[in-house]
């Protein structure tokens, strides 16, 4: 099977359950676990969370479903990350004050089979994550 989706909204939270929903729906095709879908939805909520803190903007995600894999972008244009294995650190969050734990990008990289960051301040962030299909085969 192979197929493509490109998605993209306004970095506003009324989209995160929008996001999740479409995204889901995509997956669908493939029977994912519940939790590759939490995991997209981790870089869903932290583009709309803390990208864009001085304008709005938005955040695009793409999808490609092939034999072997899933493989999910999520990219904003928003402010970027300035240290980005400092950032990936569990527990760490810029936003301690409003109930976040600094656990997204922890939970991400338990779960997917890789997730990768590219990020330049002022410019934005891109994650690519990955998740392996048919595990059992190999
Ligand atoms: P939680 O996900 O548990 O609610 P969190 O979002 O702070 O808390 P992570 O998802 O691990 O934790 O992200 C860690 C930090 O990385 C964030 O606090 C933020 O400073 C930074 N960050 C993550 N994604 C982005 C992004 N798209 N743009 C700018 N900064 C980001
Ligand atoms: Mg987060």
């Amino acid at each position: 099977m192979n197929n493509q989706m490109e998605l993209s909204f306004l970095a506003v939270a009324q989209n995160e359950a929008f996001a999740r929903m479409v995204i889901s729906a995509f997956l669908v095709q493939t029977n994912p676990t519940l939790s590759v879908v939490s995991e997209v939805s981790e870089a869903v909520t932290n583009a709309i969370v803390h990208a864009y803190t001085e304008k709005s903007g938005k955040v695009i995600v793409r999808a490609w479903i092939d034999e072997d894999a899933i493989r999910i972008e999520v990219e904003d244009m928003g402010r970027g990350i300035e240290n980005i294995e400092q950032a990936m650190q569990p527990f760490y969050t810029t936003q301690p004050d409003q109930e976040r734990t600094g656990m997204g990008f922890a939970l991400m990289q338990s779960f997917m089979d890789s997730v990768r960051v590219q990020s330049s301040p002022g410019n934005g962030t891109l994650v690519f994550m990955q998740k392996r299909l048919h595990e059992n085969d190999e």
